[in-house]
């Protein structure tokens, strides 16, 4: 069997993939990507926040993404029975970015990923990873390509990047569930030739259409649009028809849409995911790294994936570069606990989200201008900063938050 040899394999060319490769390939080390599909593919994830800005701009992606003209998103936008609650990242409590992208990510991956090509970085398609052993931390990996050649790559470490895929999660068993409930979403992109009759037509909008159950609206520079409908199950066990009649009927029910949407062209037949929050037991091992949605993916609502993908590579390309250099990485201190700092302040808010805390804290009718400021942080990813009390305390500020406001209600009479 062909055999060649790198630093560093990267798994998937996904955001965390290639942000990872870039960062590892600058330093000076032989990096090769190997991606399942072929580029551009279809992957769900379109919202990105402020933070991963930093990430693709240390990436030396930032210039390329530009040149794009993706829709900016200066903030998020929340919809509950016609009462709008209105997030600017340029009001955030953490210094940082204010501004991002909404995207479609076919032609978003394929930017970074050619743009870690002319960097230098050989992006393998359509050629999957089938199998990896490790002696120590060198390990030689099995690659297939479309037309089932096979070959070997040994390396030295291993970025696992390969987000759904979780390759090695289930080739080493260390997959876990999730402790957040099942969802699931049905989705399409629409033509969305009448989006100037909303007042502000390209502004990414979350719709609160009943308990648990929200739609997200995600205008492209394209002027396609994503609209998905997310929630427990059961609700979508009660529509009937194709899931192109599932999704226009669904559409008609929510008054914040039925306008904007009826009759729209569908750009493809609504697709629909479930049950997508997983874990792992471990995020790193002798020879790897699990980064993005492989080591824990929780839930769209507050578009937080591409961030955790991307910071989570970040963080990881400099702990290999020093692996590589020879220095001590202590992983669970200087990786495993930082991300889970992310993706536990992350949880909190997702929590909140579906049983109502956001909802009382959202929709109040005199937020505390300061406060709001602290969450518009975390809704801008800047979710590391221990500075902002609503990220040191994610776990008890909220509920603590909707208490008192109840509270303030009743008292008003
Ligand atoms: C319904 C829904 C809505 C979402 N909305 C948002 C949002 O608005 N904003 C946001 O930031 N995130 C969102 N996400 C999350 C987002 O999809 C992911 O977090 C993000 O794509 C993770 O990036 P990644 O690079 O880790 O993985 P991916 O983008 O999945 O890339 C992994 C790559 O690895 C490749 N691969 C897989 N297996 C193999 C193999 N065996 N060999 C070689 N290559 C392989 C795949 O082909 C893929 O290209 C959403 C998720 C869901 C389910």
């Amino acid at each position: 069997m062909k055999k060649e040899k790198v630093d560093v394999l990267v798994i998937g060319a996904g955001p965390s993939g290639t942000v990872a490769a870039s960062i590892i390939n600058k330093a000076g080390f032989k990096v090769k990507i190997v991606e399942k599909m072929k580029f551009p593919r279809f992957v769900i994830g379109e919202s990105l926040l402020p933070r991963c800005m930093e990430a693709l701009t240390e990436a030396g992606f930032i210039d390329a993404v530009k040149e794009k003209k993706f829709q900016e998103k200066f903030g998020a936008k929340f919809v509950k029975n016609g009462k709008v609650c209105d997030y600017f990242f340029a009001d955030q409590f953490t210094p940082g970015w204010n501004w991002t992208w909404q995207v479609p990510r076919g032609e978003f991956d394929m930017t970074l990923a050619e743009t870690v090509e002319k960097m230098g970085v050989p992006v393998h398609y359509e050629t999957t990873v089938t199998g990896i052993e490790f002696n120590g931390s060198d390990s030689v990996t099995t690659i297939e390509d479309i037309a089932g050649n096979r070959s070997q790559i040994e390396a030295r470490f291993i970025v696992d990047g390969s987000g759904y895929g979780r390759v090695i999660p289930k080739l080493f068993n260390l997959d876990k569930p999730s402790d957040l409930p099942p969802r699931k979403t049905l989705f399409t992109h629409v033509v969305d030739t009448k989006r100037s009759m909303d007042d502000e037509p390209n502004r990414i909008t979350i719709i609160v259409h009943q308990k648990g159950i929200w739609i997200w609206v995600i205008p492209f520079s394209n002027g396609k649009t994503s609209v998905g409908f997310v929630g427990d199950p059961e609700f979508f066990k009660k529509q009937e028809g194709t899931k192109e009649e599932q999704l226009r009927a669904l559409l008609a029910t929510e008054p914040y849409l039925q306008e904007r949407m009826k009759g729209v062209e569908f750009v493809f037949e609504p697709r629909v995911l479930e049950s997508w929050s997983t874990t792992s037991s471990t995020f790193y091992g002798e020879g790897f790294v699990l980064t993005g949605n492989v080591t824990e993916f929780l839930d769209p609502v507050f578009s937080s994936g591409v961030t955790l993908a991307t910071v989570s590579s970040q963080v990881a390309a400099k702990l290999v570069i020093r692996k590589l250099n020879g220095e001590n990485v202590d992983w669970n201190m200087e990786y495993t606990e930082p991300m889970m700092q992310g993706v536990n302040t992350f949880r909190s808010y997702v929590n909140a989200w579906y049983d109502g805390t956001l909802d009382t804290i959202f929709f109040s009718d005199n937020p505390n201008l300061e406060i709001k400021n602290m969450i518009c942080s975390v809704l801008a990813g800047y979710v590391w900063d221990l500075d902002n009390p609503y990220v040191k305390n994610h776990d008890t500020a909220l509920t603590k938050l909707s208490r008192l406001i109840n509270l303030e209600k009743v008292l008003a009479g």
